[in-house]
């Protein structure tokens, strides 16, 4: 989502800032798990949700990579995403009762819905999706509280650094004739930033601040 124009229809016209109320909380969602169907395209995940993952699994990446999540490609980027289960559709991470099992450290994705980001000005706020939850009536919540994540200003620093990484990497990517080369930029971005990056007791963030110039240097965007 890149634009306030493109919320149109999809939203209820407005935008929400951390401290803000919103109708976003379905109070439970009592055996329903239709959000969590389907989502394979749309849950990307991002160093810190595949951090979190590792961390409590007690996994690695490339065991996530066996049946819980997949590498998929856009603009040119392999990224990793939440896998569905091939016939069902629903998310790897459902148990049989329909419950998230990594529900403490579910992606930030995950944790948003039906709140989306829009990004602008280097910046991004949140809006709220309209009719994409199942329930017919959803009460006000902060959004802080709704989101839940520790440490909010560090994490938002680190998805704002993120999201510029990828939309720079992008546009160097439009200049890639050769596919080796281009294979060798992704498995880079893959073993800097979701194999190697946090050493054992490191901060995820000091270690995301620590990588991020010389990655940038390899990838050879500003
Ligand atoms: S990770 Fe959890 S919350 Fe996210 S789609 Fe899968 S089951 Fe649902
Ligand atoms: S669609 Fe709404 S009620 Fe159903 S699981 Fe998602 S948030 Fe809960």
């Amino acid at each position: 989502m890149n634009s306030r124009m493109t919320l149109e229809g999809i939203s209820d016209g407005k935008v929400y800032d951390i401290e803000d109320w919103v109708a976003a909380d379905a109070g439970g969602c009592n055996g329903c798990s239709a959000c969590c169907h389907d989502v394979g395209d749309l849950v990307v995940l991002t160093p810190f949700d595949i951090y979190e993952m590792t961390r409590r699994q007690k996994a690695s990446f490339d065991d996530l990579l066996v049946d819980k999540i997949e590498l998929r490609e856009k603009n040119r980027i392999w990224l990793p995403h939440l896998k569905m289960q091939e016939e069902t559709k629903r998310c790897s991470f459902l148990n049989e009762e329909d419950r998230c099992t990594i529900h403490g450290q579910r992606p930030n994705i995950c944790r948003l819905f039906p709140l989306g980001r829009v990004y602008e000005d280097d910046d991004f706020k949140y809006f709220l999706q309209v009719g994409n939850c199942t329930k017919p009536s959803l009460t006000k919540v902060q959004v802080k509280e709704w989101i839940g994540i520790e440490n909010y200003a560090e994490n938002k620093a680190f998805i704002l650094a993120w999201h510029r990484l990828l939309k720079a990497l992008t546009f160097r990517l439009k200049f890639v004739r050769d596919e080796e080369e281009l294979a060798a930029i992704n498995q880079y971005l893959l073993d800097t930033f979701y194999r190697k990056l946090v050493k054992e007791g490191e901060d995820f963030y000091v270690a995301f601040a620590k990588c991020l110039p010389e990655a940038k240097n390899q990838l050879n965007i500003l």
